[in-house]
């Protein structure tokens, strides 16, 4: 079975918990002096992190900005909280040190909630369903499993699920790139068998023709929801998850969501 992208957006169940949350948020506290620091949650300028290496969720424009639905996602929880909002492009396998050590307030980078991170960071209600999936060259016949790859080179990125589980193949060869796209590259190159990646950016790679000649195939490997990650115990959690069920209920996320996916959002 392949997926197709119009399918993956059919089938995937939107995440974001619509229910409004109601207590205090502590969001409207605007007394704040120069001697906040980065990472507190106090301040009313948040920076925020994120590997824009991952269209359509984050990249750098045409203006050297970062754009996206992550991105323009974030743009409206600060609207909607009343916090102006800095993007930093960093490594995806930095973000989470940078939440720990207080050099960023949050970050959205297409990142799965997951145990193991959670353990170190605080991560806000789920805003978006993926799941990773195999691409191989259109060439390519003998993959369409994760059986499959057992003894082949598979491309990842580092720091990601999807490295994770490629780790977990039996006498794989991994390699691991900076980002999404490079990994995609090397596989269109014919220098790995497989890439194993977020379902919703490879499609994407491939329906932008940023990728030649791959596709993906066999079944979603997983079923995972991205977070906005915070440090942990973060007051800003909150004031998060409002936002999010706010621009959830008046449509701003819909909208976005036609912009960057061309496709209604999933039914709840
Ligand atoms: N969702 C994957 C993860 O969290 C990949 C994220 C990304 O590449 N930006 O590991």
């Amino acid at each position: 079975m392949k997926i197709t992208r119009s399918a993956f957006l059919r089938n995937t169940a939107l995440g974001l918990c619509a229910a409004g949350i109601l207590s205090a948020c502590g969001g409207g506290t605007t007394e704040n002096t120069d001697t906040e620091t980065v990472g507190d949650g106090s301040s009313d300028v948040w920076t925020v992190g994120s590997e824009a290496g991952f269209p359509p969720f984050e990249f750098v424009g045409d203006d050297g900005e970062l754009d996206g639905f992550d991105i323009d996602l974030f743009k409206a929880i600060g609207e909607k909280s009343g916090k102006t909002i800095e993007f930093e492009n960093l490594p995806f396998d930095s973000l989470i040190p940078a939440l720990q050590g207080g050099t960023i307030d949050a970050a959205i980078s297409g990142m799965t909630i997951t145990e193991e991170r959670e353990e170190t960071v605080d991560f806000s209600d789920p805003y978006f369903d993926a799941g990773l999936a195999i691409a191989v060259q259109e060439s390519t016949t003998d993959i369409n499993s994760l059986d499959d790859l057992e003894g082949k080179r598979i491309a990842v990125q580092i720091g990601t699920t999807g490295a994770d589980t490629a780790n977990s193949v039996p006498n794989a060869e991994v390699t691991t790139f900076e980002n999404a796209p490079l990994a995609l590259q090397e596989l269109a190159n014919g220098n790995v068998d497989a890439v194993i990646n977020d379902a919703p950016a490879t499609l994407d790679a491939i329906a932008t023709g940023n990728i030649p000649s791959i596709t993906v195939v066999g079944e979603l490997l997983t079923e995972e929801s991205y977070g906005i990650a915070m440090p942990d115990g973060s007051e800003n959690v909150e004031i998060v998850n409002t936002a999010l069920a706010e621009i959830k209920a008046d449509g701003t996320y819909a909208e976005l969501y036609r912009k960057w996916f061309d496709a209604e959002p999933p039914a709840e």
